[in-house]
């Protein structure tokens, strides 16, 4: 059936590759409503007009290209993002991009007959790089950020939101949810690569979403006394740094037994002094899991023994929830479309992903029905330049999105 065989692809990701790419670090600065966003922005406009697609630039600032009429409804939609995290990968989000563009060449060779209309997209904002807020894009069409709240972001220039985009020549003022099209869309299918390594090690090329882990953080606050470090005997310490350091092998130790991952990946220390017992240490944890049950008691285990190990050392604690997002779970109809379709058993979904990051997909997954395609990356390493996807990966990737828009916008 494969005309093509990814030669789209391959021209597509040659002319993507140098956009935003940092010469010194060899990763991706591709930041919303930036110099290297606006070049990646054109050339999604050329690609869908090469196309003969009609090209659309919403009012929350999301690129579409479509084949057929959106008023029709019940359109099949597909796409990812093109921003990047500071040196990003060239993987994350621009594969979803490249791989539809090269999905509808490859549809057009197959010579099939849509029975509904094709949307490819490109959704602004994904990682949040600039003004801090991930799926500002898909956020705003679905309404879960509003105007007021997108009005106050502001990057670290203290440029906000609506100035960056004034400045790129998109006008603010039409920032605001956008249900009439959502409405229009009966499936968005995003295909990212994977940021784990799942695939990996089943030998797999292409794997099918399930959920994205419900995460959450939380802050350790312990209170001790702050002395001198060479005078204070230590018997007579209550020192903060004890207990957390036995917090952070706790966390390792409850995350492992559950199949989970927890981290403290930010510490903050006073008087932060080299020869000061510290007065207080306070450490960041960051947990996620594949359900709520394994998340509480990788969490709950944690707490435990932060408790324990903080009265052990006369130390105080507080412990602080920050923040949390609920598991997303994919639509089970369109997942289950998805494996038929591709042929394989709904077991043998991927049912994680590496680093619980949110997508678009995630997002809108409360308003449409979304699912996701993931292609292997060999390291499991994602928001780094090491990220990874071999070429034969990237075409099983492009065949896969292929066989799934046939079967869902075609007769
Ligand atoms: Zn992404």
């Amino acid at each position: 059936m494969t005309v093509i065989q990814g030669t789209s692809f391959h021209e597509m990701w040659r002319e993507l590759h140098p956009l935003g790419r940092h010469r010194d670090s060899g990763g991706y600065r591709r930041y919303a409503w930036t110099a290297a966003d606006t070049e990646c922005r054109a050339w999604f406009k050329a690609q869908a007009e090469s196309r003969g697609l009609a090209y659309e630039l919403d009012r929350n600032g999301n690129q579409w290209a479509w084949l057929g009429n959106p008023a029709d409804g019940d359109a099949v939609v597909t796409g990812s993002h093109l921003d990047s995290v500071p040196d990003g990968g060239a993987f994350d989000g621009p594969l979803g991009v490249v791989s539809s563009f090269a999905a509808l060449d490859e549809l057009r060779a197959r010579g099939v007959t849509f029975a509904k209309p094709l949307a490819l997209v490109n959704f602004g904002d994904e990682e949040g790089a600039r003004f801090g807020l991930a799926c500002v894009g898909s956020r705003l069409t679905s309404g879960q950020l509003t105007v007021e709240q997108a009005h106050k972001l502001t990057d670290g220039d203290g440029v906000t939101l609506p100035r960056a985009m004034e400045a790129a020549g998109h006008d603010p003022d039409a920032l605001g949810p956008d249900p009439e099209r959502l409405d229009r869309i009966g499936a968005f299918v995003e295909l990212h690569v994977e940021q784990g390594r799942a695939l990996d090690l089943s030998g797999d090329r292409v794997g099918i979403a399930s959920a994205i882990w419900p995460h959450g953080r939380w802050r350790f606050d312990f209170g001790g006394e702050a002395n001198h470090a060479g005078t204070t005997r230590l018997v007579d310490r209550r020192d903060p740094m004890l207990p957390y350091a036995e917090t952070v092998l706790a966390a390792r130790r409850e995350a492992q037994l559950a199949g989970a991952v927890a981290t403290f990946g930010k510490l903050a220390v006073e008087p932060n002094a080299v020869n000061a017992i510290p007065s207080l240490v306070r450490g960041w944890l960051d947990s996620r899991a594949a359900d709520q049950e394994s998340l509480d008691t990788v969490v709950g285990g944690i707490e435990q023994a932060a408790r324990a190990y903080a009265q052990e050392h006369g130390v105080d604690l507080d412990i602080v929830r920050e923040s949390f997002t609920p598991v997303v779970e994919f639509d089970h109809a369109l997942r289950d479309e998805l494996a038929r379709i591709l042929g394989t058993d709904t077991d043998l979904t991927v049912p994680v992903l590496g680093t619980g990051a949110g997508h678009d997909a995630g997002i809108l997954s409360g308003r449409i029905p979304t699912a996701m395609l993931f292609v292997r990356n060999p390291t499991g390493v994602s928001h780094s330049p090491a990220e990874s996807a071999t070429e034969d990966d990237c075409v099983a990737g492009v065949l896969a999105l292929t066989d799934v828009l046939e079967g869902l916008a075609c007769r």
